[in-house]
């Protein structure tokens, strides 16, 4: 081995040494955080308790604190010297789910929503281990200062869930108010992975995201006379099939792509024929190139199949492409390998898992879209008992995935580990 690499490879396993010990006295009252944060989630947009905690932690970590950046954000900035310049994101918001997971310190918070009615709130995507990991990330880069040297931007950022958390903090200055970052890391919770193991994808990671709705209008009238009306139920059930030809028949074979009709609403009694069915589509694609064509198609498909019907030209269905939409997240490949190799001499190279890409969709790609092009890398966070992983392996059952009522991740070493990878991935990407 060339010298170089031996001194590279005993000063991280000693930095890896320091950062584990300095996570053992972090932990316990980093588990008390997360029990808090669990029991009192905030739905996106309406962070104001969790954001004030997390401002409340950053500072008393030693950052520079600034609050209220685009909506609920916060941003702490802690300055070590000359160097690169680091960000480190975690996400604050939860999701209007009831919590069945049983656990002790499970949410029992039942709030009213933007539209007023009446949900129940749950942590259901992880984002207070994601918080905890960054809180005690702070600590632990906070008392080992001596092991890197450069400038660590770590935000909390709001609204993910809505995909607009990143772009309102980006609007708000965040890469001219506060340092530029070079490169731009975070984590997330995996619902079938082992805690104790990271998964980390290169290239694309996570899918864009697009949400339409096509509202099919009809000329209503009485059941029992079809051929005075023209039935939006029929041209919707049309529309939903020959939409089932797009990905098979169009989309080149081995691009990614979905579409999936979610919902249908039309009607309101058997002896009517409606005058307007609404469906609700989501779509995934990875390139710029695939997402444009769904939607093309769509456009093209859903107005053919409306003349096929004879509608008359004031009555053809309408395609609304939603602005909650996300953009793929690309893990930019070199800083994928840098940070494999400092979370594996963290946590053990064999606990350093390749995965592979999903169709779900994440708004930390956004801070990798401006004309700075930031490289980013978001890597997977286990979070259950080994053994429950491998018995549902075995098995072929699915666990409970993120979103669900009974995601249940293990607090500790999901923290632990969380903590351990951040920490270690900043320290060596800011290495003296
Ligand atoms: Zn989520
Ligand atoms: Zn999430």
């Amino acid at each position: 081995m060339k010298p170089f690499l031996l001194s590279l490879l005993v000063g991280s396993s000693l930095a890896a040494a320091e950062v584990s010990s300095v996570v053992k006295q972090e932990l316990p009252s980093l588990v008390t955080l997360y029990k808090e944060l669990h029991a009192n989630p905030e739905l996106s947009l309406h962070e104001t308790e969790t954001a004030a905690c997390i401002a409340k932690e950053l500072r008393e970590a030693g950052l520079e604190v600034t609050e209220n950046v685009g909506g609920h954000g916060v941003v702490g900035v802690l300055k070590n010297g000359d160097g690169p310049v680091i960000l480190v994101r975690t996400d604050l918001d939860a999701l209007p789910v009831k919590e069945q997971t049983g656990a002790p310190y499970a949410s029992t918070k039942v709030v009213k929503d933007d539209l007023g009615r009446e949900v129940s709130v749950m942590h259901a995507c992880g984002h207070d281990i994601h918080m905890t990991s960054f809180v005690g990330t702070a600590r632990a880069l906070s008392k080992l200062k001596d092991q890197w040297q450069g400038t660590v931007v770590m935000i909390g950022q709001p609204a993910e869930e809505r995909v607009l958390g990143a772009r309102f903090m980006l609007r708000a200055g965040l890469f001219s108010k506060f340092p530029k970052p070079d490169k731009a890391i975070a984590l997330h919770c995996s619902s079938d992975m082992a805690h104790g193991t990271v998964g980390i994808v290169e290239g694309f990671a996570l899918a864009n995201v697009d949400s339409v709705e096509i509202v099919v209008k009809g000329v209503g009238g009485h059941g029992s006379m079809p051929h005075l009306c023209k039935d939006p139920i029929v041209l919707a059930s049309q529309i939903v099939l020959a939409l089932q030809t797009i990905v098979s028949r169009e989309v080149k074979p081995g691009d990614p792509a979905v579409v999936t009709v979610g919902s249908i609403h039309g009607g309101t009694k058997s002896n009517i024929i409606s005058d307007e069915v609404r469906l609700q589509l989501t779509l995934r694609s990875y390139k710029k190139e695939t997402r444009q064509q769904l939607v093309d198609s769509i456009k093209r498909i859903v107005k053919a199949q409306a003349e096929s019907a004879n509608m008359p030209a004031d009555k053809m269905p309408e395609v609304l492409l939603s602005d909650d939409r996300a953009t793929a997240l690309y893990n930019q490949p070199e800083l994928c390998q840098e940070v494999r190799q400092y979370i594996g001499a963290a946590i053990g190279a064999e606990n350093v898992i390749t995965r592979e890409p999903v169709m779900g969709a994440e708004d930390f790609s956004e801070y990798g879209m401006t004309k700075d092009k930031v490289p980013l890398c978001m890597f997977w966070l286990g979070t259950q008992p080994p053994t429950v992983v491998a018995a549902a392996k075995e098995k072929g059952t699915p666990l409970p995935s993120l979103h669900s009522p009974y995601f249940k991740p293990v607090p500790e070493p999901s923290i632990e580990t969380g903590v351990r990878a951040m920490t270690s991935a900043v320290i060596g990407l800011l290495k003296k």
